[in-house]
This record gives C-alpha cells, structure tokens and sequence, in this order.
C-alpha cells in the first residue's frame, strides 16, 4: 500500500517563557510512499520525525494537507480504522499480561463480522510470534524477557492484524549494540517477508542506511532529500544531508574557487571546472583520500589509527572546520605515513562544494 502525503502540516502552539510561539513539525511534506518498501524516516531530534508518523497513523490530526493510503483518502479516518501497525520505542506491553495475551489484544477489540474466535485469534497469535521467533515465549509475562524480547513481542502485536502499514518509531535505541544489529536484521527481514510499506524512524544515520529501501532526511520539519541510501550519500544536496550521513562524518573545509582550481589554504587541491569564482564550503568524504609523498593537500600528521584492512590517518589543517581531519585509507599504506606531514591526492567524486550561506551543493 503506498503512502502518499500531500501538503501535509503540522503545527503546534507552542510555550517558552511565557511567549507563546508557533512549532512547525511537519512543514508541507509532499511525498509518495511506493508501495511494500521500508523507508527510513531520518534526521536529528526534534526535526518531526514522530510527529510524521503520528500522523500516519492517526494518532494526531494535521493541521494541513492530506494522507492517503492508496487511493483513498484517511485524513479523516480514525486511527484504528486505518490498519496500521505501530511499535515504538519502549516497547508499551501490557506487564499483567503474557506475552500471548499481549499479541492477542489488538483482535479483542474486533467487532461484528470482523469479530474472531478465540482459536482464530490464538491461530493469528501464533503466526504473529513466530514471524519475530518468539513463538517459545508465549506465556510469559513482560519482566520475564530481555529487551530484544520485549520489543519482538511488540513488533508481534503490531503485526498481528497484518496491517496495511507498519510505522516503527525509533524501536531499536533501548537495546544494546549487538541486539540493535540483530534486531535491525529481523526488521528488514520481516519486512521482506509480509511485504508491508513500512516507515522505520531513527536518528542514527547508520541504522537506517542499512536497512531502509529509501530513506528520507529531515530538518526542522522540513525533508531535505530522499533517495536510495547510497545515492543519497553519494549525491548529497547539502551540507546538512552531507554531514548527516555517514561515519566517521564528512570532513570539511573552508575553500575557494578560483580560475577552476578548489583552493583549501594555500594549495590547489582539486580541478573543479564549471564552479563559478568565490567562497565556498568543501566537503572530502573520509574515503577520499589518496596518500601520496607529493599530494596537493597537506595536513599535519596527529596519529594513525590501525584498524585491521583500513587504517585511520587522523591530522589536522587550519582551514578545517573540526578539530581533527579523519582520512581512511588501506593499510598497505602504513609504512609510508608517518613524519610530521602527510601529503593526499583527492578523489573527486568525493569532494563535494556547497555554499557558505545557503549550504546548497555547487558541485
Ligand atoms: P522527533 O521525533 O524527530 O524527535 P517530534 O516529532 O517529536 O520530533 O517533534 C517535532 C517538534 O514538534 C519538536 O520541536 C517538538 O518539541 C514539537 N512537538 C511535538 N509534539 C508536540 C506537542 N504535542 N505540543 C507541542 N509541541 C510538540
Ligand atoms: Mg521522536
């Protein structure tokens, strides 16, 4: 089922000190959803994210603009007619309930001809457990299972109505390193199974690169790009975006164009043909650095990090915006790295320009 937002906005009457003031959570999404993919919803705290799909789902209502899901029009639907399932964060299970009743509970509910025997609530029950593998811990209760557990029970009961849409809202950050990967797996593969149009929220960049179909990056209310993960790091339309993805992140620099030449300092680094003369920001992804005795782009050697294939050349350069310029290069090059200098050629499709004022991308 694809998702489709039209102009949607929403604003909140918001008070600080006193003053009131106005929050656009949402400012004018016009997006379409295609249909049985998972996008990753993504950006910073705060930038609407929840709100988005609180939306979706119907827990609140827009201020402007539409949804649909397919066709039809559910801006007006309430929330528990719009066959969505939701998980969020802190899993929210029932503690007096066991594991089994808690993935029924969605299908007590259900009245006239959608009105199910208990058999046929515990046959869809069980078909539920056992898409998250959980099938062995049904009558369990909640203080009775780990946090991966908690939340596949919850992912369960979001599931157990195959709803049309599957929204998660940042379900992975209460667990620890190893089962956020596991579970991230598990999401995917679910997803890949039932074929749901899910929306998987998150503010960790990596996640939802590594799972989403396409993944959509928010600022302030405001998408800022959408695409699939690796075009959208690959061609990032502005710093923002650029600086949001990927770790270790862009390293950037304060530049100019002058005559076709990206000037960082004093050095020529890079032929940049077709940028018009002037200040600019210049942004070098970590991998684009070629170590090289007579390199355009010198920095000052701080330490080299030794991390197994790849090592990690960490410098420093005046017109660096951070505090230290993190270049990752191959560990074949580790004999020859060392002294106080340390001379790179730059590899151009990962140079990015970007206007000082506006942050939109030149080049
Ligand atoms: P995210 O999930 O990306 O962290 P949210 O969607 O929760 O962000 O919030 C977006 C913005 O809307 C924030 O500035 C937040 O303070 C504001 N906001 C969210 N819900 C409300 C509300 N019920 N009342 C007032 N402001 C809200
Ligand atoms: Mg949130």
């Amino acid at each position: 089922m694809k998702v489709v937002f039209q102009h949607l906005t929403k604003k909140f009457a918001s008070r600080s000190g006193g003053a009131k003031k106005e929050v656009i959570a949402v400012n004018d999404f016009d997006y379409e959803i295609p249909d049985g993919t998972l996008v990753g919803l993504l950006g910073p705290s705060g930038c609407g994210k929840s709100t988005t799909l609180n939306l979706i789902c119907g827990l609140i209502e827009p201020t402007e603009g539409r949804i649909f899901f397919g066709e039809d029009d559910v801006t007006d639907v309430p929330c528990e007619k719009r066959g969505v399932g939701m998980v969020f964060q802190n899993y929210a299970l029932y503690p007096h309930l066991t594991v089994k009743q808690n993935i029924i509970f969605p299908l007590q509910n259900l009245k006239g001809k959608d009105k199910l025997t208990k058999a046929e609530m515990e046959e869809k029950a069980l078909r539920a457990a056992s898409l998250v593998q959980i099938e062995n811990l049904m009558d369990r209760k909640p203080s009775e299972l780990s946090g991966g557990q908690q939340q596949r029970v919850a992912i369960a009961r979001a599931l157990v109505k195959m709803p049309r849409i599957l929204l998660l809202d940042e379900p992975l950050s209460n667990l620890d390193a190893r089962l956020r990967l596991q579970t991230r797996e598990e999401i995917s593969r679910i997803q890949r199974q039932t074929g749901i149009t899910t929306v998987f929220v998150t503010h960790d960049q990596e996640e939802a690169m590594s799972i989403s179909d396409i993944i959509v990056v928010m600022k302030d209310g405001v998408i800022q790009q959408t695409g699939k993960p690796q075009d959208v790091y690959d061609e990032p339309k502005n710093l923002f975006v650029a600086k949001f993805l990927g770790t270790p992140p862009i390293n950037t620099f304060d530049g100019e164009v002058k005559n076709g030449s990206l000037y960082i300092g004093d050095e020529a680094v890079l032929t940049v043909s077709g940028v018009a003369d002037g200040k600019v920001v210049a942004g070098i992804r970590p991998e684009g650095f070629i170590p090289k005795a007579d390199g355009h782009f010198t920095c000052a050697l701080s330490q080299v990090e030794v991390m197994g294939r790849d090592i990690t050349v960490v410098a420093k350069h005046p017109a660096a915006h951070n505090p230290t310029v993190r270049a990752i290069v191959s560990s074949d090059n580790l004999s020859a790295i060392n002294g106080e200098k340390v001379s790179f050629d730059l590899k151009e499709n990962k140079v990015f320009l970007f206007a000082p004022d506006s942050g939109e991308r030149l080049f």
